[in-house]
């Protein structure tokens, strides 16, 4: 029974049976989709940008080098704490104050604005490893995983996966993407020209990669055919991330509505102790993680089925 579930699956799901329109990794790599062009643009920037300071400023200094990994660390706990465990997936909710100050780190690191984040993630759990899914590496291959989905997927899902995120407090944000990116990417002029290329488009390529190899890397799990989800923790991720916790993406694709990606002492999970920071702050609430909710706010977790009607808060 279960072979010929997974025979027929893989046969759902086979790439011959999508029409070129509909697979969207057989463009050529530079068309990009609609406004996603300004997408494209802006990667191309930073890796220019990124590889000019790398030949000028190849060793800009201990302050320069530490102060471009504190940018990145701190927009990478607002993309995991914020876009993924809070909004994508409702695992926590924050204080709207904290939400709002780890928006703005995570647009300031490039994550972009959080609606449509959280909607095009919402719909890769839902549809992982399938022909929709917006980033699988089985059908498109590793780098439309990394990267060319990117610009390259058509609009955001947010009709299907995001009404909620249709609230002003979310929607307001897009508005200020050019000039949260315009500050990240030239902000940091005002400190030097090593500053500038350091503390930028350097720390803005680092933070792209290091949250580009969860949609591909972490979805290479052998032995899997077409239609399975193919997550998969990855170790040696931990340190790009700097112990945020995001490689542990088997354990979060098991469990997507917890807040707790690592699950034991071995799998250092920082997101999560800042999660259990805020709530001692009294700046976070029902987290989930197993234990019994003091709190409950009446809204469910999101993304424990690839039912798109899990997803949906209105359904
Ligand atoms: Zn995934
Ligand atoms: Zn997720």
């Amino acid at each position: 029974m279960a072979i010929s579930n997974t025979t027929a699956r893989a046969d759902k799901f086979s790439p011959e049976k999508f029409s070129p329109v509909e697979r969207p990794w057989e463009q050529p790599w530079y068309a990009a989709s609609g406004p996603d062009i300004g997408v494209f643009g802006w990667i191309i920037l930073i890796h220019v940008t990124a590889l000019v300071g790398l030949a000028m400023f190849p060793l800009p200094g201990w302050p320069v080098f530490l102060g471009a990994l504190a940018l990145a660390f701190i927009g990478g706990l607002g993309t995991t704490v914020a876009y993924h465990r809070a909004i994508a997936h409702r695992s926590v909710t924050l204080n709207p104050w904290a939400r709002g100050v780890l928006t703005f780190v995570a647009m300031f690191n490039g994550s972009g604005a959080p609606a449509s984040w959280a909607s095009r993630h919402r719909q890769h759990h839902a549809q992982a490893d399938t022909p929709d899914d917006v980033s699988s590496p089985i059908f498109g291959g590793f780098w439309w995983a990394h990267l060319r989905w990117l610009w390259q997927t058509g609009p955001s899902p947010m009709d299907h996966y995001g009404r909620d995120l249709k609230a002003p407090s979310y929607i307001v944000w897009r508005y200020f993407q050019v000039p949260i990116l315009t500050l990240s990417y030239l902000g940091p002029l005002y400190f030097g020209l090593a500053a500038f290329f350091w503390l930028g488009a350097i720390r803005l390529c680092f933070a792209l990669h290091a949250q580009c190899f969860v949609n591909s890397v972490c979805h290479t799990e052998p032995g899997i055919v077409a239609g399975e989800d193919s997550s998969r923790n990855v170790r040696w991720l931990g340190l790009m991330h700097m112990m945020q916790g995001e490689n542990w993406h088997r354990n979060h694709h098991s469990r997507p509505g917890w807040a707790r990606l690592g699950w034991n002492w071995r799998q250092p999970d920082i997101g999560y102790v800042t999660i259990l920071a805020l709530e001692k702050l009294g700046l976070a609430y029902d987290v989930r993680d197993g234990r019994p909710l003091a709190n409950r706010s009446g809204r469910g977790p999101l993304g424990n089925s690839r039912d798109a009607d899990a997803l949906d808060p209105a359904a």
